[in-house]
């Protein structure tokens, strides 16, 4: 077992205190890793770091952070192996699925560098005596707080715009599964990058990232977490009227019409539900289906979450994993037990599996029917593989009702044959993101964001760049130049 040590203004450092905490294997319950616990000293220092980077890093051409930019995407390609491995580890990600995600998710910063070269000003036609041009410009130094559902892409989706359009950030990772962003500073450390434009501290979010939010220094926190995190980041972050972009939680409805194509909604579905164990803020949250073809959707469901391979993550064979942490495992569990007491019925799963996945903290692929709209798990997150069957419905209108009546808004399925009717819910559907007929498209060509309480600002597109700029506007008198 490996000591890990925080990454700040270039220099590996213990934290002052010394204190550490532990990081276990999802898996086989072992603890495979001690990290550090930063102090207020240790987070002043990287906030003072950062700053100090801030003119260094902002003040290089676009071309010469692009360039940093895909020679971190490359590097990161070359570590993907050991990158996911580490995944694996210790969050428990099917390995087939980690070395993939590894390859993959560089290019998240491939796409900020080409794109932050093509940001454009734009002229404002007030008078032909004068000039009105706007300018975008990096906001300064950015604290970015990820989660432990997927733990590098989380990272990956912030530090690429911040970074690469000039600003300076400091990560504080999920604690349940730091390592793989200290693993991410170690290669970062060879890429010769200023010191102190990226910092990794770690420790709790409720002190360290509790006072990263509050520090003066920081002038924009990038938050990927709970809604309930999010709210106080708010809280918080508003004392210094902080640039806040938060992608919190979601309870995503899925809307099954009468004449949707059932297996390809089936197949699409039972994918979405168990990927990444359901540890996934666009998780198919509430499934909505028209009273005509409730009985065949739910029975094909039903088989299709049978057959999902639960297992040992190492094993190529495994298509879903354990839950992060015995904490989470309780949670989920807390929610199945709510559901059978409010009245609902579990019709498969439910439990954990026997040997040799006992060690673990696994939960098997559930499904539950009989859910209504004022029950626990129809108003709130379980993030696990649990299907959560709502009652079946009868119109259009009252599926679209149904499907507005929760706080979150982050996304949501269609299954129809007919586009026209598609179209008419996505209209009218308050999330973020409508998917109609397929599973989820991802990648940073898009914007991803939550209405309602699911969170401010996007991440991904164009938008999600703006994200991490502020827009200057400069007016001059030509008048004054005759
Ligand atoms: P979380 O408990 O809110 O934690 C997220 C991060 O915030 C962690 O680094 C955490 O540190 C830190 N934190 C906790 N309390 C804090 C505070 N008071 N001030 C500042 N930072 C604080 O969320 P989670 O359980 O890790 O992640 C699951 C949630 O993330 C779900 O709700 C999921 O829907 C959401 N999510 C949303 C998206 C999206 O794109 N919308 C994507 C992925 C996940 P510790 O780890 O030390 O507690």
């Amino acid at each position: 077992m490996q000591n890990y040590k925080m990454w700040i203004n270039g220099k590996f450092v213990e934290s002052e205190s010394g204190k550490t905490y532990p990081v276990y294997n999802p898996a086989t319950g072992e603890e495979i890793a001690q990290i550090p616990v930063a102090g207020n000293s240790d987070i002043e220092k990287a906030v003072a770091a950062a700053r100090k980077a801030f003119p260094v890093w902002s003040q290089k051409s676009q071309a010469e952070r692009s360039q940093m930019a895909l020679k971190i995407s490359k590097i990161l390609r070359e570590h993907a192996k050991e990158l996911g491995e580490v995944d694996t580890l210790e969050h428990g990600t099917p390995a087939k699925l980690a070395g993939f995600l590894a390859a993959d998710i560089p290019e998240w910063f491939d796409w900020a560098a080409y794109n932050s070269r093509s940001l454009m000003g734009h002229t404002i036609p007030v008078s032909p005596d004068a000039l009105v041009y706007l300018q975008r410009e990096p906001v300064g130094v950015v604290a970015l707080i990820t989660p432990w559902n997927l733990p590098l892409l989380m990272i990956y989706q912030k530090l690429a715009p911040a970074l690469t359009l000039g600003n300076t950030c400091i990560i504080k990772p999920a604690s349940i599964n730091s390592l793989s962003c200290m693993k991410l500073a170690e290669i970062l450390d060879t890429v010769g990058l200023p010191p102190g434009t990226i910092n990794i501290i770690t420790g709790p979010g409720t002190s360290v990232g509790a006072s990263l939010v509050a520090n003066r220094g920081v002038d924009m926190v990038a938050f990927t977490g709970s809604t309930e995190t999010g709210k106080d980041i708010m809280a918080r972050g508003g004392q210094t009227v902080k640039r806040l972009q938060l992608e919190l939680g979601g309870k995503n409805p899925v809307i099954v019409l009468d004449d949707a194509d059932i297996n390809m909604a089936v197949g699409g579905m039972v994918r979405q539900q168990c990927f990444n164990t359901g540890q996934i803020c666009g998780s198919t949250g509430r499934f909505y289906v028209h009273e005509k073809v409730y009985d065949e959707f739910l029975e094909k469901f039903i088989a299709g979450m049978k057959k999902m391979v639960v297992g040992d993550p190492n094993d190529d064979k495994t298509e879903m994993g354990p839950l992060v942490s015995a904490t989470h495992r309780n949670k989920v569990e807390g929610y199945i037990k709510s559901a059978i007491d409010e009245g609902a019925h579990v019709v498969l799963g439910g439990k954990r599996p026997g040997p040799p996945l006992d060690k673990g903290y696994y939960v098997m692929p559930t499904v539950i029917t009989g859910i209504t709209q004022k029950m626990k798990v129809a108003r709130e997150e379980i993030f696990g593989p649990v299907a959560c069957f709502m009652e079946k419905f009868h119109s259009d209108e009252q599926a679209l009702e149904r499907a507005n009546d929760n706080t979150y808004g982050l996304t949501s399925w269609v299954w129809t044959r007919d586009a026209a009717r598609g179209m008419r819910f996505a209209n009218n559907i308050q999330a973020g993101t409508v998917v109609i007929n397929q599973g989820h498209g991802g990648g940073p060509e898009f914007p991803w964001g939550g209405y309602k309480e699911s969170g401010i600002g996007k991440e991904g597109s164009l938008y999600g760049l703006y994200e991490y700029t502020n827009l200057k506007s400069i007016q001059v008198d030509l008048q004054a130049q005759k």
